[in-house]
């Protein structure tokens, strides 16, 4: 069967759309790790609950909590199509699923990477506001953006990185590059015509 090209002049293999590598699997990897014992030195064994938001930090999510020694409940939070109850919060649409309960849980809230800090400070609003115990954050990539002193800052931070439009390791561009295994900028060719980032 002829697959088709997914998207504008993209190559259709990932790999040969990456322009270079920002972070190696190698450095995510050991770093994962490292977060994991400041995480677990953190908490100590209590029941923990991880609010992962979707969808781009589901394999940072997978690989850090098998680091983690604690019992540990997973849910997650979806900023756009996830099925669920619609929680409204600073403008953004959360949806959390109908059996979430946070109440008087520690929560820890793990996303993909930080950017203007919306996503954060509206989740973080509504965690509150749903009662839980313990409230915590934790980002792998944070965005360095002098312009945007007043972001919420995440109490575990995996890496800082340039201010630029990143994808691999959960990281899309049009729900693409999800699997590239390390964090990388994009070749211009691989946007759609007029998406290039600057
Ligand atoms: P913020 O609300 O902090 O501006 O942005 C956070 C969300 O925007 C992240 O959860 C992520 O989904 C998306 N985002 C921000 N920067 C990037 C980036 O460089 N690459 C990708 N793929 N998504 C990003
Ligand atoms: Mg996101």
């Amino acid at each position: 069967m002829e697959m088709k090209k997914s998207q504008g002049t993209s190559s259709g293999i990932v790999h040969r759309d990456i322009d270079r590598v920002i972070v190696s699997r190698g450095r995510i990897a050991s770093r994962v790790e490292q977060l994991a014992r400041e995480i677990t030195d953190c908490y100590g064994p209590v029941e923990l609950t991880i609010l992962a938001v979707l969808t781009g930090s589901l394999i940072f999510l997978a690989d850090l909590i098998r680091h983690l020694p604690m019992m540990i409940r997973l849910d997650v939070v979806s900023v756009s199509s996830y099925p669920g109850v619609v929680v409204e919060s600073q403008g953004l649409q959360l949806k959390l699923p109908i059996s979430t309960n946070l109440s008087g849980r520690d929560v820890l809230v793990l996303d993909d990477i930080l950017d203007s800090g919306a996503t954060l400070r509206a989740i973080l609003q509504a965690v509150s506001a749903a009662g839980a115990a313990s409230l915590r954050s934790c980002v792998l990539l944070k965005k360095n953006r002098p312009d945007l002193p007043e972001r919420p800052e995440p109490d575990f931070v995996g890496l800082e990185v340039p201010n630029k439009f990143l994808v691999g390791y959960g990281l899309d561009y049009n729900n693409l590059y999800r699997n590239l295994p390390d964090i990388c900028v994009l070749r211009p060719r691989a946007y759609r015509k007029g998406d290039a980032p600057a």
